[in-house]
């Protein structure tokens, strides 16, 4: 969900049966979103799995070098600081959106694919939790 310290998302996470995992993105602007939506979080006393950054890089289609959009690497640093896990990064990858704007479902169609294995990468993180069934 958005990021934010409403009601509702006090209602949300103190009904949570489970731990929040933060999706943010490299930029500066939203460590500073993060680390109030962490702040929060710890004050209701809810389980943080880590945190991840979306859209932290893209690949030249010619040479598929990596590019980083943000030169910011303060999340691992907030993350080493808190004591926080930084689990990883996701590139920005535009075939997503193709696929989408198709109807494929394209982690059904592209297991061959880098972020096919980001999120497989994930997903084992998560499922390997203390209190989460595999
Ligand atoms: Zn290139």
């Amino acid at each position: 969900m958005p990021p934010g310290t409403s009601e509702l998302h006090q209602e949300l996470f103190c009904n949570l049966n489970g731990e929040i995992l933060f999706v943010t993105t490299p930029q500066n602007v939203s460590y500073v979103d993060l680390i109030r939506s962490i702040d929060f979080v710890k004050r209701l006393d809810v389980k943080i799995l880590g945190v991840i950054d979306n859209f932290a890089y893209l690949r030249c289609e010619s040479c598929n070098k990596t590019i980083k959009l943000y030169t910011d690497n303060t999340k691992i640093d907030l993350c080493d600081k808190i004591n926080l896990p930084y689990l990883m990064a996701f590139e920005i990858d535009a075939e997503i959106s193709k696929y989408a704007s198709q109807g494929i479902p394209y982690m059904s169609f592209r297991q061959d694919s880098e972020t096919f294995q980001s999120y497989l990468n994930l997903s084992d993180i998560v499922m390997g939790r203390e209190g989460y069934a595999s």
